[in-house]
């Protein structure tokens, strides 16, 4: 199944992640609708192709020691 990539940095103070960017990991079998290699060109039909994708993976590039901007914003007026 095909699955998206989250390229994005880790922030340890607070366990976060934000995302930078997002890319499609295709999975190239004939039978996933999201895959390049689908054979059915247009609409879909047949029951038997995939038509889930699979959960996005994580996929830190970089790693902060800080919080992250969201919760900073948090830290400093109060609330979310
Ligand atoms: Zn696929
Ligand atoms: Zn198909
Ligand atoms: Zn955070």
């Amino acid at each position: 199944m095909c699955y998206n990539v989250i390229d994005g940095r880790s922030h340890k103070s607070c366990g976060h992640f934000v995302a930078l960017a997002t890319r499609r990991q295709d999975c190239l079998r004939p039978d996933c609708l999201f895959s390049r290699r689908h054979m059915h060109v247009g609409q879909c039909r047949s029951a038997s192709c995939i038509r889930l994708m699979s959960p996005p993976a994580l996929n830190p590039i970089r790693e902060s020691p800080t919080r992250c901007p969201q919760c900073v914003m948090v830290a400093r007026v109060g609330y979310p």
